[in-house]
């Protein structure tokens, strides 16, 4: 089944370019010229994909990304954001509005189709033998296990559910209360400073493969998985 995208862009050359390219990789473009044209398009069919331009007339690609965060409809849309070189602090919010990836203009029409289908497979999670690789781990779902590269990492059955959340839902910031409902199915027994014990835990068991810094603090909001390196704040 083609995989529709909504291009979220208010310069039609480069919509058009995009959409060329989506066409060409089997997939079915969306155009959208702004915020009001995106959401009547959402409104029509929930696409499987939004690539976000981050400077758009009127409402901005970041309060677009919240927005969509915020609506139940489109909470778990994989979002990627096309940004400007050298926007460093735009890149920090977008990651932090909630989008899964982003693009730093002016990109290949290849790199965009890669990181598509990157962001594709792990919104889907696992393929189907329950595998899920993510910045040098590995989960096999069916065995419950977890390596880094061919050593077995051990972790308590928390810790794993916590992991397992992480890798299908990456680059995406979680509230202690969201990762409550989640991961421990929003159970009222569970306070929320229990999550940073196990968060605790989960990062001592990475600590011994080097892979701990994949489990971000992002202060005042909560933790994400993330493969790219933690953002330098200002
Ligand atoms: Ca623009």
């Amino acid at each position: 089944m083609q995989k529709r995208i909504l291009i979220i862009e208010d310069e039609a050359p480069i919509r058009d370019m995009v959409a060329f390219a989506l066409r060409r990789a089997d997939m079915l473009p969306i155009c959208a010229g702004d915020a009001g044209e995106a959401q009547l398009a959402i409104a029509d069919a929930v696409p499987d994909l939004i690539l976000l331009d981050w400077m758009l007339p009127g409402i901005s690609g970041m309060d677009l990304a919240r927005k969509l965060r915020r609506d139940e409809l489109t909470r778990e849309l994989p979002i990627i954001m096309l940004t400007a070189r050298g926007e460093e602090t735009d890149r920090v919010a977008g990651l932090d509005a909630g989008v899964d990836d982003y693009v730093v203009k002016p990109f290949s029409a290849r790199e965009l189709v890669a990181r598509i289908k990157a962001v594709l497979r792990r919104s889907r999670g696992e393929d189907s033998a329950g595998m899920i690789e993510l910045g040098g781990l590995r989960i096999d779902g069916s065995a419950h296990r977890v390596y880094a590269g061919n050593e077995q990492v051990s972790m308590g059955p928390t810790e794993y559910r916590l992991l397992h959340f992480f890798m299908t839902h990456a680059e995406r910031v979680y509230s202690r209360a969201q990762l409550l409902d989640h991961v421990w199915g929003g159970s009222v027994y569970v306070e929320e400073r229990t999550i940073d014990v196990h968060i605790r835990r989960l990062r001592k068991s990475l600590e011994a493969c080097g892979l701990d810094s994949l489990i971000q603090t992002v202060r005042g909001t909560g933790y994400r998985f993330s493969v790219h390196p933690a953002p330098v704040r200002t």
